[in-house]
């Protein structure tokens, strides 16, 4: 199962999840959403302690993150 699960569409790219991610687990796409922003994406899931961090941070309610 997968510990992050970030809605490329909701994303505005803002990075703040990207920033406040302790083991910076997150980084930016090169492509763009459909309403043209850069959307954040779990690049390192191997990394990721599951903190939930970066979905109390996310502006836009874009991020879930499940416990294992
Ligand atoms: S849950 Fe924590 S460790 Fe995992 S991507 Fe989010 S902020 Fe980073
Ligand atoms: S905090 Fe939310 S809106 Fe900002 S880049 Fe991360 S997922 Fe996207």
């Amino acid at each position: 199962m997968k510990k992050v699960v970030i809605d490329a569409e909701r994303c505005k790219g803002c990075e703040l999840c990207v920033k406040y991610c302790p083991k910076q687990c997150l980084s930016i796409a090169d492509a763009t959403n459909s309403k043209g922003y850069l959307p954040a994406f779990l690049a390192r899931e191997d990394d990721c302690i599951s903190c939930g961090i970066c979905g109390r941070m996310c502006p836009d309610s874009a991020i879930e993150v499940f416990k294992p």
